[in-house]
């Protein structure tokens, strides 16, 4: 019986996908998918990304919330937190994200991405859902960050790339990490041991479509069918089956989402 893997992590808004997403969603459904977390990056994308899980309801969840990249385009009113807020009571939504810190880019300044890092992680507390983290060159500050306000929410580094003690510091804090296809990469055997030592109850899947595509298609555009491949590298770096890999981040999945009662 073939394995089944959830990708926690994918932006179907993206124009790459508006040509043949059906058939993309089809794909992942042949690949034994359960199911996508579909991420938003700003407030349009947070009402597509509902209004996509809505038609695709089972297979599709949303995740709403403002990217770093967007921070600085936030109305000083507040009124984008309010409209986050609306949408994250829906039943689709399952987790707020993504939101964080990107130093590497730097697309908006330090203290509008801090702010609104800061706005959403609370809202996260006060609903009750879940948060997915992006942090690029921050993993410092976002630990951080989430160490003052992230008391009492459960929330998932997405695509991991730090080192043993930022790990260590985010198990510690609580964090769930989650992976991607850097993993599947030749030349990333730190990083497949970083994601060894994870305790196993913290593992998610994802792949950060349309980017980050895992081998055999790196540099293509990346699809939520892929995910297979991440799971096949985190089973061999672990020394356990795929199965066993299945098993445990679909655990995961139910234990970390907000899925409605
Ligand atoms: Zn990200
Ligand atoms: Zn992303």
């Amino acid at each position: 019986m073939p394995a089944d893997f959830w990708d926690t992590h994918a932006h179907l808004h993206d124009e790459r996908f508006a040509a043949d997403l059906p058939v993309v969603l089809e794909r992942a459904r042949q690949s034994a998918l359960q199911g996508i977390i579909e991420v938003a990056v700003d407030v349009q994308t947070s009402h597509e990304a509902v209004r996509l899980a809505r038609e695709r309801r089972g297979f599709v969840w949303a995740a709403v919330g403002i990217h770093p990249h967007n921070a600085a385009a936030l109305a000083p009113d507040g009124s984008w937190l309010k409209e986050l807020a609306r949408l994250a009571k829906e039943d689709e939504t399952v987790a707020i994200g993504e939101i964080g810190l990107d130093f590497y880019r730097n697309l908006a300044p330090r203290e509008a991405q801090a702010a609104a890092f800061r706005a959403q992680l609370r809202l996260a507390g006060e609903l009750g859902k879940p948060a997915i983290i992006h942090s690029r060159a921050a993993l410092a500050e976002v630990l951080a960050l989430f160490a003052e306000e992230g008391t009492g929410v459960r929330a998932v580094l997405h695509c991991f790339s730090g080192d043993e003690s930022a790990l260590r510091q985010a198990i510690g804090l609580g964090l769930y990490v989650s992976f991607a296809g850097p993993l599947t990469f030749p030349n990333a055997n730190a990083l497949r041991s970083l994601a060894a030592q994870t305790p196993g109850d913290r593992l998610l899947l994802e792949t950060d479509s349309p980017y980050m595509a895992p081998e055999p298609y790196r540099g293509r555009r990346n699809e939520p069918a892929y995910v297979r491949f991440v799971a096949e590298a985190l089973a061999r770096a672990r020394g356990v089956s795929l199965e066993e890999i299945s098993a445990q981040t679909c655990r995961n999945v139910e234990s970390f989402f907000a899925f409605p009662g």
